[in-house]
């Protein structure tokens, strides 16, 4: 099996150094096992995109030296090319959702739902005020599929929905945290396509991954609730899933979630004050990770050469601006 990773950044601002360890993982982990690494922008949140970030998140990368390997490389690609690819953009790859949203459908794995936002913000609230979970209720489930076809036929706003089952559990194995289970009665009848024709992230990113042959999902641990709902996409589809790895966040010295307010989190900002590319790449490196020996000081090739899932930590790792500043006086 050659493996196939990728890096899936969203376009939505600044490249947070986590971002960066998430990118560097993947690109240690193909290195080492010889595979590729791939670089897939998820444009398909169209209210969160911010300019420039696209361009903003591949000077990062060139930067700190993670290239990827493959990409689609048309004439007249809207995205800023660098080196020999640009990277997959999934704006670009509409047509393919929409044609695996309609196997759903027929399959029976999802619905159309055309609750209107008044009618799901009343049912948000109600639920709130018994103290319940919010959550969709389910009520377009019932409508038959040749009928709602009808009703998107005359132009009628709708999302597509996922049918989950009742009372089935989800399991996956994540290579760091064990196995993790999850009942569909705790889960919601997620929205797979919008109403203005995108994919929800959920959907493009089963669909990507499967596409393109990703052997192992490796992303920060915010993501670990929404892999057992691409469980049951992969299901659905009759698609083997990939691994997964949830790697632990990186926190500031008072075991909070790394953030803006305490101080430099941007790939950016650590550039600008001088950094040396290959100290920050190194420190946060071991952010997480530590390899056998308990090195400190590695090139890029070391890393590759020393890097394994294994030793990736299930805790979270504190960033102490103290440590990188040694680590830029050793280069
Ligand atoms: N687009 C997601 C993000 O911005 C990627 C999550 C994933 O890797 O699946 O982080």
């Amino acid at each position: 099996m050659t493996v196939r990773v990728r890096f899936a950044p969203s376009p939505t601002g600044f490249v947070h150094i986590g971002s960066l360890r998430t990118a560097l993982y993947n690109f240690l982990f193909a290195k080492k096992s010889g595979g590729k690494y791939i670089l897939r922008i998820e444009d398909t949140d169209q209210t969160r995109l911010v300019e420039g970030a696209v361009e903003g998140m591949l000077n990062a990368m060139d930067w700190a030296g993670i290239h990827h390997d493959e990409g689609p490389f048309q004439e007249g690609d809207n995205v800023v090319q660098r080196g020999e690819y640009g990277p997959y953009v999934q704006s670009e790859r509409l047509p393919l959702y929409k044609q695996f949203a309609e196997e759903l459908l027929d399959s029976g794995h999802a619905y159309p739902c055309f609750c209107s936002k008044e009618r799901l913000d009343d049912l948000r609230e109600t639920q709130k005020i018994e103290g319940k979970i919010t959550r969709y209720d389910g009520l377009c489930r019932s409508i038959p599929l040749e009928e709602a076809r009808q009703r998107i036929e005359k132009g009628e706003s709708h999302v597509i929905r996922m049918k989950l089952p009742t009372d089935v559990d989800i399991s996956f194995e994540d290579i760091v945290r064990g196995k993790v289970t999850v009942n569909t009665n705790d889960m919601d009848d997620q929205v797979l396509m919008k109403a203005d024709g995108y994919p929800t992230y959920h959907m493009a990113v089963v669909i990507d991954d499967h596409a393109m042959g990703i052997t192992h999902v490796i992303r920060g641990e915010e993501w670990l609730p929404s892999t057992p709902k691409h469980i049951y996409l992969y299901h659905a589809f009759g698609w083997k899933a990939p691994e997964h790895v949830h790697l632990p966040n990186i926190l500031n010295p008072d075991k909070k979630k790394l953030s803006k307010r305490q101080g430099d989190v941007a790939v950016e900002d650590f550039q600008k004050k001088g950094y040396l590319p290959e100290a920050l790449v190194n420190y946060i490196a071991l952010l997480g990770w530590s390899p056998e020996g308990n090195e400190e000081k590695m090139s890029m090739d070391e890393m590759v050469e020393k890097f394994s899932l294994e030793r990736v930590s299930k805790s979270g790792a504190v960033f102490d601006v103290q440590k990188l500043n040694w680590m830029n006086s050793l280069y």
